[in-house]
């Protein structure tokens, strides 16, 4: 899996543009742009900040699957990292890694605020950042049609001890097709 020339000048095109962000908007702090590495070969893992190497090093694979969600999430996770290290002095007892001051910097270079990214489905990626796909049930409602539903409602609807009601109509254990999506 190789990364092309032009999306790797990009993806670090786009680090600078953090890195302008956060000067921005921490003008007190000095920051400059990491090292890039496209070298993860662990398949759990899409992406990380490593403060010792500074650096950002991002999976290969995962940026041929989904090379805009690299991009557009991935990369301004990685660097809101980047930001807390240098703002916050990275101290794993005192801030947590996808904390409050984390959130505040990804959410301010227009990442998803959340340690887990679900832009990767159906990439044999398992761990880390990535979300596992959830199992959801199909229960045909009839003239309402399907509808898709999470295992936890699934198992209460199936042990018939909750109630649900989808546009007026009561879905119960025998709604469900058998089916999972
Ligand atoms: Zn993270």
């Amino acid at each position: 899996m190789s990364v092309t020339q032009a999306q790797y000048l990009e993806m670090f095109r786009k680090m600078e543009s953090c890195v302008e962000q956060l000067q921005y908007m921490f003008p007190n702090h000095a920051f400059d742009t990491p090292t890039l590495n496209t070298n993860i070969k662990s398949k759990s893992t899409v992406g990380q900040f490593r403060r010792k190497h500074h650096e950002v090093r991002l999976n290969p694979e995962a940026i041929a699957f989904n090379y805009d969600a690299i991009l557009n999430d991935v990369i301004p996770h990685e660097m809101a990292h980047y930001g807390v290290t240098v703002v916050y002095r990275y101290n794993r007892t005192r801030v947590k890694a996808h904390g409050y001051e984390w959130k505040a910097i990804a959410s301010y270079l227009g990442a998803v605020p959340r340690p887990i990214t679900d832009a990767f489905y159906g990439l044999k990626l398992t761990a880390g950042r990535i979300a596992k796909p959830r199992k959801r049930y199909v229960y045909d409602m009839g003239a309402v049609g399907e509808i898709t539903i999470g295992g936890i409602q699934h198992k209460r609807i199936q042990g018939g001890n909750r109630f649900y009601k989808y546009h007026g109509e009561d879905v119960t254990a025998a709604h469900w097709t058998g089916a999972t999506a």
